[in-house]
């Protein structure tokens, strides 16, 4: 009979291991109760197999009574520690992906961020008359000159600076929100145009059919009830075909004759003419402005390229009445938001810079021979790779063309041409493989077409090439223990 507390007694004792120098080291990095908390967990858990172990005559190895198989169990876990938000590779293509965290944010306003997050700011705080300042006033001139516009909010996202906009103008009783049939769109994520209007307030007319409507359809609508006339963006979905819808110069024309507000809900929103990258045609934020409409509103992190927000932009008059709904407050952007949306709004002053300099419209507008070359280039390093070559007869890496989207609901049915890595294994299936990728500590989440694993490279940035090459060892190390284990 083996006696269990003599072994338990064999364990050192915790605060010796929280002295070894090299536990030391992961405390300064982890703070002294992550280690400890954690030390804890490992040593129950070590007693625990102990015990069962020894009800099965198994006699336990000496090293497990050492500080350094402590230290090991210790820093096996922090290695792996990471928070549940972290980076990822994205080798989809989709440049605007919900999912992955939609636009990037340019450098300029990263530091911004950091620089405003990290200390007191002018938030709310009038330098000048050393007074209360407003919120907003930081970004309202500059989108004033970009867009032309009288007067700018920003609240947290489109959705919610929709439905302000709808409560501001109809909610209550015998208020009506004209609306074109074609146009009651579902965006996805629950942002259902009828379902918005009626959690609002507003009571919601439809007109005209699901392929057309015409300025008649509005127009014979219209009575003393009626609040505000609607047009939204189709975003994700494209109408072709039998169709005819009406423009927002038109709806503008008469909201003037019957004194009725207009407002277009433009979804992604761009202040450039993506046309010249050979992108469809889409009327930028500028050009809606133009029509003289009261109210616009758009995302701040689809095609815009900045943070999560909604811009809403137009009349004074209408933009001040959305200002003082008391949804203000609940949908109010925080500084960080503030801080980037500045810096995201800075470079648009200047074109060129835009296009350099936010990554959304890099992205969308990279030419594609620097795709291709970008690819190649990557492709060489990673079969140079020695565990790559160990395992080449398993692996079958090639450059491909393929198609890559805009993402965001922003132009659903366009291809852009794009190259991509593709990705073989005779060990694993293609799922399984994909599945390995996203496993890794930074995760590649790719695309399967025709069995095959494909990283995009049009939304491979700079900074993830290095990773990726790291990853492609890391693979291939699993690979080739997996091929160990099938031949044993
Ligand atoms: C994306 C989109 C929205 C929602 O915008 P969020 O910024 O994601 O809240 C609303 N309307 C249209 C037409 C859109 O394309």
């Amino acid at each position: 009979m083996y006696n269990l507390n003599e072994y338990l007694r064999k364990f050192p004792k915790i605060q010796l291991i929280l002295q070894d120098s090299d536990v030391l080291k992961l405390i300064g990095k982890y703070s002294y109760n992550a280690v400890k908390n954690k030390l804890d967990e490992i040593l129950s858990e070590e007693k625990e197999k102990i015990k069962i172990n020894l009800q099965k005559n198994k006699i336990p190895d000496d090293n497990i009574f050492e500080i350094k198989h402590f230290l090991l169990l210790l820093q096996e876990y922090f290695d792996n520690f990471s928070f549940s938000l972290r980076r990822v590779i994205n080798g989809t293509g989709v440049v605007i992906h919900t999912n992955l965290g939609r636009s990037i944010l340019p450098k300029a306003a990263v530091e911004n961020v950091s620089k405003i997050a990290s200390s007191y700011s002018n938030l709310e705080f009038n330098l000048e008359e050393g007074k209360r300042g407003k919120r907003y006033s930081h970004i309202e001139i500059l989108l004033n000159k970009i867009l032309n516009c009288e007067a700018a909010l920003v609240v947290n996202n489109n959705a919610a600076a929709v439905f302000m906009a709808l409560n501001t103008f109809a909610s209550g009783i015998k208020k009506e929100v004209i609306v074109s049939r074609g146009e009651l769109v579902e965006i996805g994520g629950s942002f259902r145009i009828p379902d918005i209007m009626k959690a609002s307030g507003a009571q919601l007319i439809e007109v005209g059919t699901t392929n057309k409507t015409k300025i008649n359809d509005y127009e014979s609508e219209i009575n003393e009830n009626t609040a505000l006339l609607l047009k939204v963006h189709h975003s994700n979905f494209k109408m072709t075909g039998f169709v005819h819808e009406v423009n927002s110069k038109e709806l503008v024309e008469i909201g003037v004759k019957y004194d009725i507000p207009v407002m277009e809900d433009l979804g992604s929103g761009s202040f450039i003419k993506l046309e010249k990258f050979g992108l469809p045609k889409e009327p930028t934020a500028q050009e809606v402005v133009n029509t003289g409409i009261d109210i616009v509103t758009f995302s701040g992190d689809k095609l815009l390229g900045g943070p999560q927000a909604g811009i809403i932009a137009g009349k004074k008059k209408y933009v001040d009445l959305i200002a003082k709904n008391p949804l203000n407050r609940a949908f109010r952007i925080d500084k960080m938001t503030l801080a980037a949306l500045e810096a995201v709004l800075f470079e648009y002053l200047d074109i060129d810079n835009a296009i350099k300099n936010i990554p959304t419209i890099h992205l969308l507008s990279q030419n594609i021979s620097e795709i291709k070359k970008r690819g190649f280039k990557l492709l060489n390093k990673i079969k140079k790779l020695e565990h790559i070559c160990k395992t080449m007869y398993n692996f079958n890496i090639n450059i491909v063309e393929d198609f890559s989207i805009v993402g965001g609901g922003a132009m659903p049915d366009y291809k852009l041409k794009t190259y991509c890595l593709s990705i073989t294994n005779k060990i694993f299936e293609t799922e399984k493989l994909s599945e390995i990728f996203r496993s890794l500590q930074i995760p590649i989440v790719g695309k399967i077409k025709e069995d095959t694993f494909l990283i995009d490279l049009r939304t491979v940035l700079d900074i993830d090439i290095d990773d990726i090459i790291n990853n492609f060892k890391k693979v291939s190390q699993i690979v080739i223990e997996a091929a160990v284990k099938e031949t044993n």
